[in-house]
């Protein structure tokens, strides 16, 4: 019970916020709104000489906030209302808390907070194209904390490192700064509906070297990360060529799925625009570029006739493609091919496969597969938790027709982000949860600023219908836009989308730091 007193006090007891004795007796600060679904919380205010005894009872709580105006106060509440704790801000986190924030947190009807390990949000699917600098990250960052203050939930940095399901608890890990100093020690986050969407990671299948010589695309800072190395390699060889000194440069891709395939191609961009910013000696035949394959087929979970067009495209932007070859060793310079031999490789990027974060496999008995995702049911639960719920990357979502789960992509991500909000929103009130039903709409590669290739799934039909060119781009683009519309409703998206015209009217189209 929330108790909070009115009256003449000398000062403002601790915790409690204060109407004066005559703003209460004039009527000056009357009650907003009544319409609190805090349960749990009452709130009693009594006038000590004034006989206004008990103002409200049950569900009251928001008048409070409104009418006392008091900080402290609003903290309490807070601490009252059903706590929805979001992990993971990506492609469906950030798009789930948004929303709850939007519909219950802004009218205190639920406390919705979100934790994420890092400081910003940049869609994942967006992170080859910062790579190779055809996009500035920075214009398309959204910081957690201005975003969470606009659509009203809390937000939390820091990695999730464990699970206290008795005492319905997270536990983040201590935060460090860069010299590993401790910022913030270990600390727990109490929930009453937990939502884990932390997403993937590469997957290396422990294949020796991956991890000391390869470069991955898990994050912001990887990628950024990738894209310095990329312009310090292309400097360098630039300079070797400039003193008659042999300067070829080999990029290895492992494997071939939707991310390996693009980044060669936005890779090729880059190899051929460099040398308009000045780096005249280096010429795009300089750089070879590889996507290498261990199925007998570039993207082998889309149709064939879209991995035959992608390898036609592929070879036209002379970037070398070979499949059936798993990568056995990955060295410094060099890789190590199942049937021994060796390609020289400066840069070795690893795309292949995905896993969930490890910490998941064991994470307080909640059953996890060998990829380390969250079994979850139809409604996004988990398996053995009726409190926990879990989706995008790091769940393994049954399909109704199908052997196999829910594909790791940002568009089920997305619509999973819609189901679970109105699950939520149900749970609240009691109701049922909202099974998810995944619809393919299709999947398209991009080719950089070349082309776009992919087929689109006809709803009725159910057949699938191959697209290329500027229809294509468009569908291709139109996915970023739509969880842009999530995260920033429309008007605000439509004027993103100018400024983005803009922007890359009057920059160079690489991104040259
Ligand atoms: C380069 C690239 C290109 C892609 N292109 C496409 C595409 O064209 N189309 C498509 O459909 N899909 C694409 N994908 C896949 C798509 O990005 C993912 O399927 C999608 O992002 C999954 O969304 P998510 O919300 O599950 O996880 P993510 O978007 O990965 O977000 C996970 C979030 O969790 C946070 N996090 C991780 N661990 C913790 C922790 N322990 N504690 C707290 N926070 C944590 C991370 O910081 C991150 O913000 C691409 C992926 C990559 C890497």
């Amino acid at each position: 019970m929330v108790q909070a007193s009115v009256g003449v006090y000398p000062k403002v007891p601790h915790g409690i916020g204060l109407i004066n004795r005559d703003q209460a007796q004039r009527g000056s600060k009357k009650p907003l709104s009544l319409n609190c679904h805090a349960g749990t919380t009452t709130l009693v205010l009594a006038a000590s000489s004034q006989g206004l005894d008990k103002v409200s009872e049950d569900s009251q709580a928001f008048f409070a906030e409104r009418a006392l105006g008091s900080l402290h106060f609003k903290a309490i509440v807070m601490e009252n209302l059903h706590h929805i704790v979001v992990v993971g801000g990506g492609a469906g986190g950030l798009e789930l808390v948004t929303r709850l924030g939007n519909k219950l947190g802004k009218k205190h009807k639920a406390r919705i907070s979100l934790v994420d390990a890092g400081l910003t949000h940049v869609w994942k699917p967006l992170l080859h194209e910062v790579a190779s600098g055809s996009l500035d990250a920075s214009a398309n960052e959204i910081n957690y904390r201005a975003h969470a203050r606009k659509h009203h939930y809390e937000f939390q940095l820091g990695r999730m490192s464990g699970l206290d399901r008795s005492a319905k608890e997270i536990v983040i890990a201590a935060f460090h700064d860069d010299e590993g100093n401790e910022v913030v020690p270990e600390r727990r986050i109490r929930y009453d509906t937990l939502v884990i969407a932390v997403g993937s990671t590469a997957n290396d299948f422990g294949t020796p070297g991956a991890q000391e010589h390869c470069l991955f695309l898990d994050s912001l800072r990887q990628a950024r990360r990738f894209h310095n190395l990329m312009l310090n390699a292309f400097l360098r060889k630039n300079h070797e060529a400039l003193q008659g000194k042999p300067h070829s440069l080999n990029i290895s891709i492992i494997g071939a799925g939707a991310t390996g395939v693009e980044l060669a191609a936005e890779l090729r961009l880059a190899s051929r625009e460099l040398p308009v910013y000045g780096m005249n000696h280096l010429k795009s035949s300089d750089v070879s570029i590889s996507v290498i394959e261990a199925a007998d087929r570039i993207l082998p979970a889309l149709p064939g006739r879209l991995s035959a067009a992608a390898t036609r495209e592929l070879q036209r932007q002379k970037v070398q493609v070979l499949t059936g070859q798993p990568v056995s060793e990955v060295r410094e310079n060099s890789l190590v091919m199942k049937d021994g031999t060796e390609l020289p490789s400066e840069m070795t990027i690893w795309a292949a496969g995905i896993k969930a974060p490890g910490f998941l496999a064991d994470l307080d008995g909640l059953e996890a597969n060998r990829g380390n995702q969250l079994m979850v049911e139809q409604t996004l639960k988990t398996t053995r938790d009726d409190h926990i719920f879990a989706f995008g990357d790091c769940a393994a979502c049954p399909q109704p027709d199908s052997d196999r789960p829910v594909p790791p992509r940002a568009q089920a991500a997305h619509q999973q982000a819609d189901t679970l909000f109105e699950t939520l929103c149900n749970r609240l009130e009691g109701k049922e949860a909202v099974p998810f039903v995944y619809n393919d709409h299709g999947s398209l590669i991009n080719f950089s600023k070349y082309t776009t290739v992919g087929n689109l799934m006809g709803n009725l039909s159910g057949r699938s219908m191959y697209i290329e060119g500027k229809v294509a781009r468009l569908f291709y683009v139109s996915l970023y836009r739509m969880h842009q519309v999530a995260l920033h409703g429309f008007v605000r998206t439509g004027v993103i989308w100018l400024m983005d015209k803009i922007s890359r009217a009057m920059h160079p189209r690489l991104k040259l730091h």
